[in-house]
């Protein structure tokens, strides 16, 4: 693809050719490829009669309805730089999407719209709102609606100019998660995202290869692909790993306005789903939903996550639990536009911990502080370059210069490789404690917890000590009618790790612990308790 490196417009138009199969189902909504696509151009044709300029940001501000990858498609093919916001977002946090980003036009849902609606006045650029569907009360002032599912098919008279998109122009400002401080926006390419539909297929490829099977001829009349997607379309996973390479795959997807398991449960069993999971605790929802029996989950055959901590016993549990869905896990940040490394079936199975090697054309590499390499199955800093790696942060020159180095992208995690490359993310940097000059991993002091079987959630957090610094403490939530006390807690870790390592308070939680929309625990949050 060096040579002629697609656009995002290429993706679009070979989902276009799925045609007449379904692509989107949303409760009692159905849209085709066709007509999908033809919804986006009739609202591409509209943002570009209403003045869109290249580069200009859209906001997109909305749960999973079908309209997100309408919009998102739109902006593109308009020339202007599709910017997701976070839909959890707050009045306040919207601002600052709104104001960082410069959007000109936002399209959003209802929601989103009354969060924003009286404080139009804090974003001077804004100078467009369309929303979709559920209009509240004062619809009336908005500047449009984009139309129904139903009603989607209609071309645009006088057809859709072709704007001219640079394969390595800006095409997405994704907004990183904000775990470690600011919400910062990573603008990618049409090149970047292009490259994420490759993940997959490659890692499939990849992971047949090693063990000695033949790559299987692609077949026409294959049963179509059923997502269930319970990731928010506004992160990198959500959009590229599902959504542009269901596009492109010709994959059906079964859309949710928010995760649900008993909602899940029953559209698995209807809609026939293939594949499901999403974030690890979904996954971990799911293996509860296989336990109460209550659905036919016999569809699903392959079960996937990413994008926070998994602990090595999931596979295990999810491997008895489903042994015919295919389990499969891997690391991205926004930075990476999503999947960066990936594996699945036997090799995640022999590699419980792992969260597999850089996708082929992709690389990693572990240094010490002072960036020096460091030997095989050594932790240090994540370092990793390939063409899904973003250039830099959007109006954000030192946080670009801190990050971005010399074609590197310095992670913020701290992992370990092995000689096949198989890849450990063993914390995040800046939640690495050290206790009297001893490193303490949350991560594996997390795992070892999730071995007891009363655990169902654990976060390790450092607490603040007067000589040695920093101490391990552990917020632990057990399953529903599971007993487990702080001190039975405590000797179970001593048992599996060196006695530092031992989390010097367990508080118990009564609930699975609070997350972020990305799956991710809050931990500044947790470190309060202490
Ligand atoms: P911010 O950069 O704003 O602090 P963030 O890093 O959480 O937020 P994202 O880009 O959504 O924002 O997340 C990327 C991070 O998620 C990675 O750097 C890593 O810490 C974590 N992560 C992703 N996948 C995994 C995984 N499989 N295992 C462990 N951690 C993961
Ligand atoms: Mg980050």
């Amino acid at each position: 693809w060096t040579a002629a490196p697609p656009t995002l417009r290429d993706v679009f138009l070979a989902g276009r050719a799925h045609g007449d199969r379904t692509f989107l189902v949303y409760e009692d909504d159905r849209a085709t490829f066709e007509g999908f696509a033809r919804a986006v151009l009739a609202l591409a044709a509209d943002l570009i009669r209403d003045g869109l300029k290249p580069g200009d940001r859209v906001a997109i501000a909305m749960r999973n309805l079908p309209e997100w990858p309408v919009a998102f498609f739109a902006t593109i093919l308009a020339g202007g730089i599709a910017t997701p916001l976070n839909a959890w977002w707050t009045g306040p946090e919207l601002d600052h999407g709104l104001t960082d980003s410069g959007a000109g036009v936002a399209i959003v849902d209802g929601e989103r719209w009354e969060r924003i609606a009286g404080r139009r006045h804090l974003y001077p650029e804004l100078r467009r709102v369309l929303v979709a569907r559920a209009a509240p009360d004062g619809v009336e002032a908005l500047e449009g609606v984009i139309g129904p599912v139903a009603a989607w098919g209609d071309l645009p008279e006088g057809g859709v100019p072709e704007i001219a998109l640079d394969p390595d122009g800006p095409a997405t400002l994704f907004y990183t998660s904000g775990t470690t401080g600011r919400s910062k926006g990573a603008v990618g390419t049409h090149r970047n995202g292009a490259c994420a539909v490759l993940a997959h297929p490659y890692s499939l490829a990849r992971s047949l290869l090693r063990r000695g099977q033949a790559l299987p001829a692609p077949d026409p009349a294959a049963p179509q692909k059923v997502s269930l997607v319970s990731v928010p379309f506004f992160h990198v996973t959500g959009c590229f790993a599902t959504l542009v390479t269901g596009l492109y795959r010709g994959s059906r997807l079964v859309l949710m306005r928010r995760w649900d398991l008993a909602t899940a449960l029953g559209l698995i069993e209807r809609e026939r789903c293939t594949s499901a999971g999403g974030v690890p605790t979904i996954a971990w929802q799911l293996l509860d939903g296989r336990e109460a029996g209550t659905h036919d989950l016999s569809s699903l055959e392959s079960i996937s996550y990413g994008g926070a901590p998994a602990p090595a016993e999931l596979v295990r549990r999810l491997r008895a639990a489903f042994p015919h869905a295919v389990p499969a896990t891997g690391w991205g940040m926004t930075e990476t536009s999503g999947t960066f490394t990936h594996h699945q079936a036997e090799d995640y199975v022999h590699h419980p911990d792992s969260c597999g090697p850089p996708l082929p054309v992709c690389e990693a590499r572990i240094t010490d502080p002072l960036g020096a390499p460091l030997a095989p199955g050594e932790v240090g800093d994540l370092w990793v370059k390939g063409p899904n790696v973003v250039a830099g942060y959007w109006r954000r020159p030192e946080d670009t210069a801190a990050t971005f180095r010399d074609g590197w992208l310095l992670t913020g995690d701290l992992a370990r490789m092995d000689r096949e490359g198989f890849v450990t993310i063993v914390d995040r940097a800046k939640d690495m404690l050290i206790r009297g000059g001893e490193n303490i991993y949350c991560g594996e002091v997390e795992n070892a917890l999730h071995e007891h079987p009363s655990v169902v959630d654990a976060a390790v957090v450092a607490i603040p000590h007067p000589t040695l610094g920093e101490e391990p403490g552990a917020i632990v939530a057990l399953g529903r009618g599971q007993t487990a006390s702080e001190a039975e807690l405590r000797a179970f870790v001593a048992e599996r790790l060196a006695a530092f390592k031992v989390p010097v308070r367990i508080l118990l939680h009564d609930e699975i612990l609070p997350r972020n929309a990305n799956g991710k625990i809050l931990k500044s949050e947790l470190r309060k308790l202490f």
